[in-house]
């Protein structure tokens, strides 16, 4: 099988967004991991023709979660096509076939900006969708993929490891890291991001120990246990660091401006270009990932 990449170009920016697409050595059955959202779906559908892949050619969708950036143009793409099943976590399943829970709450996150960031979303219907469960397999593009159930970014999360080429696609639960960059931010939105489960779904990865890591944000990457360690780390860090300033008294503007100036200062410390912090940002801001941690922090301590 070969895996291509098509970038979505999100906002008019290049690889922030990625679907990927899987190619039979037929040259005729394909599959897709993640569809990115309904703003983007001229992108994908020039990106099919681009490569001679016709619609009914498609028999797969595979998705990572149900967050609009991932998946928001499925609903469209079930009418586009044909002979295309859409596959999904079992607890994202009731918000594929009936978004307007998720729509309502995505709204909560981001108001006005619904529609240009996203654009409409709607269902696909049930009868074209499959729940997959934790390392079932699913022939596609004369190959297979294996589903592992991923959650911490999100409590519905599946990453899809190719076994002959050892790729696994990873969503959101390998963090965000642009092409050319070492820099891995952990992507921690509102309101579902779990630290702890998120942490085992690293070592599981690890278990998995694929050859190369594929973010949907954004691209390939073969430096697979670096990486692994230093979201780990980040995370954990990034959560202390949003704990200690709660306990300072601090607001959720001030915590958001003290993480960015933190985050810039480590991508420097990296050798990472700093202006690409704002590309960074398109697939997840720091006042959205401080709301998170926020949450997740006051949740924890509810707990105690
Ligand atoms: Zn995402």
């Amino acid at each position: 099988m070969r895996i291509e990449t098509i970038d979505l170009e999100f906002m008019d920016t290049g690889q922030v967004i990625a679907s990927f697409l899987l190619l039979g050595e037929d040259g005729a059955s394909a599959a897709l991991v993640e569809t990115g959202p309904t703003n983007c779906l001229d992108r994908l559908t020039a990106g099919l023709k681009d490569r001679g892949v016709s619609h009914e050619d498609v028999r797969q969708v595979f998705l990572t979660h149900i967050h609009l950036d991932h998946a928001g143009a499925s609903g469209h793409l079930s009418g586009m096509l044909p002979n295309a099943t859409f596959y999904v976590h079992e607890v994202g399943y009731p918000h594929h076939a009936d978004p307007s829970k998720l729509v309502k709450s995505a709204t909560r996150i981001y108001g006005e900006r619904m529609d240009e960031l996203w654009g409409e979303t709607r269902p696909v219907p049930e009868d074209r969708i499959r729940v997959l469960e934790d390392g079932e397999e699913t022939e596609a593009a004369g190959g297979v993929l294996v589903a592992h159930d991923t959650p911490g970014h999100a409590y519905h999360h599946l990453a899809y490891l190719e076994p002959d080429s050892g790729a696994l696609f990873t969503g959101d639960v390998a963090g965000i890291r642009l092409p050319g960059q070492s820099y891995i931010r952990p992507p921690t939105p509102p309101p579902e991001i779990d630290v702890e489960a998120w942490i085992q779904s690293i070592n599981y990865m690890r278990q998995i120990d694929p050859a190369s890591l594929w973010p949907t944000h954004f691209g390939s990457y073969e430096d697979v246990g670096r990486h692994l360690g230093e979201l780990e780390q980040r995370l954990q860090d990034w959560l202390l660091f949003v704990e200690g300033q709660m306990d300072e008294g601090s607001g959720r503007e001030e915590i958001s401006d003290q993480l960015k100036a933190k985050g810039d200062a480590e991508m420097l410390a990296e050798g990472s270009d700093i202006t690409e912090s704002e590309r960074y940002g398109l697939a997840g801001s720091y006042s959205m990932l401080t709301d998170g941690l926020m949450r997740y922090a006051t949740r924890q301590r509810e707990k105690r």
